[in-house]
């Protein structure tokens, strides 16, 4: 047996205790805190991943694409294109 792997188990069971410490502060009811790996016990239309409710992205996602395109526009800056000609 070697130290890494003691070690890491340590941490592992170090890192349950502190999320199931977690959980049991969230939902105080559940003293075995079931939930502790990802405390969501409810998956109705307020709690649920939006795109299986309302077909949307989640803000996650919707926050990748908006850093991934102002990444694309601080490296391909587009000054004289058709969209910065003024139609006055
Ligand atoms: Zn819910």
């Amino acid at each position: 047996m070697s130290f890494t792997k003691d070690k890491s188990r340590a941490k592992r069971r170090q890192d349950l205790n502190r999320m199931k410490r977690r959980a049991r502060r969230i939902y105080p009811h559940d003293a075995a805190a079931k939930c502790a790996n990802h405390l969501q016990t409810c998956s109705c239309y307020a709690c649920g991943n939006p795109r299986k409710h309302f077909n949307e992205k989640t803000l996650q996602e919707q926050r990748a694409e908006i850093a991934a395109a102002q990444e694309m526009a601080r490296a391909w800056p587009v000054t004289n294109g058709p969209e910065h000609q003024s139609n006055l």
